[in-house]
């Protein structure tokens, strides 16, 4: 194919209607019709990347293999294409501004006044067609964060404009998602909202091509016929996309809703075969007919909010479907662990998960919770965070090193069974800052993920500042814990055991980065099923 093709989604009416989601589906539909495509999300805060912010902000931040702290939206494109992402594929408005405001500084623009027109929206065209650039891709998709209308997304809509025009007919399309809200009062689906953010977006200039709408009932032919009469559209552009049990529900939703039909035909593409989505439903199926289930704890101080830990919550479904179980996880808040949710709750479970994290608050708790596990031989894989509690649990009470903590818990702890990073120490700013991305892994021969992975050579994600202390190793292994994945330069400890335990791992890094639906993560796949075991065997 000569040129790439650039499908543009926009939202409007309200946020959160599953933009990225829509994005993932059809990607995957496209991609399952032989077209090479990718996916990228643009965020109009001002945070040059998502990595500064808390989750309770705006959710888990994404890491990719290249290093980037990015939105979980890249998360579910990787899940559901089963394609790595880059840095390139999440861009903010705080990045756009920063590369702008260097060039300035270099003297760039020749004295010229630097203006949000032209040069913003130029360095936003330009960020957009990057991954066009090198023939990689057939297809690119492009997420607007945010909704029509907003003070923030203006000068991304006007680069969007400015593409449009520049692209030419069927190089380019707008796929505007909007709600249809239902009125239960009056019984009805209500199409002004819609009809309203189609005009906003008119009045930038932006025609919508086809509308995906969000909607909790069936879109009758009449309301379709509205819509697409007061929202020029063609009548097969309006999409409905009611909700869904399971997000992995949409991209047949919207098979069958035609939408990549309706695209294809937009950008005068050929249709190919059939979307071959065998794997997929092969995987849907696993998912919605388990044959047993499994209650897994998660133990984390963001329980509140499930976007936090949005990537371990999708691998659990991911390695669930892969046993056929249904992992049910239950949220046990870190700061509220004591000896009745221990003995009451944590006992019945069959496994538990201590969750990544920053900071003091809950990790007491986090420590408490390892202590029961380890004691009672329940499954357990502490992620990041998870991992470093489980080193401090063990010293404290298995070697009775009591103030034994991390350094960033306690910076005087006379045990800090956990430091900062040597590379840490000399670093000031935050943002961009800790040992990111994907980073190379020896297994130990014999280990318990020796044989989980079936490989001695791995490479994983990371995000973190701190490490396990090498000067407490021999201390500690001695004792039993056993470092069993070591970075193959530096000799960092990614990964402890306990081979006494039936099933102890804990990981420096993050293995739900890398969990997608055609490969679910071997870590994830072989603790669900070690919690299997460990309920059959109760
Ligand atoms: N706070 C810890 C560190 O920086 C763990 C980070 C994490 O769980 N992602 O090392």
């Amino acid at each position: 194919m000569a040129e790439t093709k650039y499908i543009f989604v926009t939202g409007g009416v309200t946020s959160s209607l599953g933009k990225g989601i829509i994005a993932a589906s059809l990607a995957k539909l496209l991609q399952a019709r032989g077209y090479k495509t990718t996916i990228q999300k643009l965020d109009p805060y001002i945070n040059v990347d998502p990595g500064t912010l808390n989750p309770y902000e705006h959710g888990e931040c994404y890491v990719t293999d290249d290093g980037a702290e990015t939105d979980l939206d890249l998360g579910h494109y990787e899940r559901f294409l089963n394609v790595n992402t880059s840095q390139a594929n999440n861009v903010t408005t705080g990045r756009i501004y920063q590369s702008v405001i260097e060039k300035e500084r270099k003297g760039e623009f020749l004295g010229k006044t630097v203006q949000v027109v032209p040069h913003i929206t130029n360095e936003i065209k330009e960020r957009i067609q990057l991954l066009g650039k090198n023939g990689d891709y057939d297809i690119v998709i492009t997420e607007i964060g945010g909704t029509v209308g907003d003070i923030e997304s203006l000068p991304y809509i006007e680069a969007v404009r400015q593409l449009m025009w520049e692209l030419g007919d069927n190089n380019g399309i707008v796929i505007h998602l909007t709600l249809v809200p239902y009125l239960s009062a009056a019984g009805e689906l209500k199409t002004k909202p819609t009809q309203h953010s189609v005009k906003t977006l008119m009045e930038s200039g932006i025609k919508a091509d086809i509308l995906v709408c969000r909607t909790e009932h069936e879109l009758s032919d009449d309301l379709r016929e509205k819509l697409a009469l007061f929202c020029n559209v063609k009548r097969e552009a309006v999409i409905q996309s009611i909700d869904a049990s399971t997000i992995y529900d949409v991209p047949n939703m919207m098979l069958n809703e035609g939408l990549d039909t309706v695209v294809l035909k937009k950008m005068a593409l050929e249709e190919k075969s059939v979307p071959d989505l065998e794997r997929w439903d092969q995987f849907l199926d696993r998912h919605k007919n388990p044959k047993d289930e499994v209650h897994i704890g998660l133990v984390g101080k963001y329980v509140e909010l499930q976007d936090s830990y949005k990537s371990i919550l999708e691998s659990f479904i991911h390695a669930g479907a892969e046993n056929e179980v249904k992992v049910n996880v239950e949220y046990i808040h870190s700061e509220y662990i004591d000896d009745d949710v221990l003995n009451n709750k944590i006992a019945k479970l069959d496994g538990i998960l201590v969750a990544p994290g920053f900071g003091e608050r809950g990790i007491e708790g986090k420590i408490d919770a390892i202590r029961y596990v380890r004691e009672h031989n329940i499954p357990f894989l502490g992620v990041c965070l998870g991992m470093q509690m489980a080193v401090i649990e063990f010293a404290r009470n298995v070697l009775n090193i009591k103030d034994a903590n991390s350094t960033e818990m306690d910076p005087n702890t006379p045990n800090p069974v956990i430091d900062l990073m040597e590379e840490q120490k000399s670093i000031t700013h935050m943002g961009g800052t800790m040992r990111l991305g994907a980073w190379d892994c020896d297994i130990t021969e014999g280990s318990l993920v020796s044989k989980i992975y079936g490989t001695n050579k791995i490479s994983e994600r990371h995000r973190h500042r701190y490490e396990f202390n090498d000067k407490y190793r021999t201390q500690i292994e001695a004792a039993g814990m056993v470092a069993t994945g070591l970075n193959p330069d530096t000799g960092l400890v990614e990964v402890v055991e306990l081979p006494s335990h039936p099933w102890f791992v804990g990981v420096q890094y993050h293995p739900e980065y890398k969990s997608t639906v055609a490969n679910p993560h071997p870590l994830f796949v072989a603790f669900v099923k070690s919690a299997l075991q460990y309920k059959n065997n109760k």
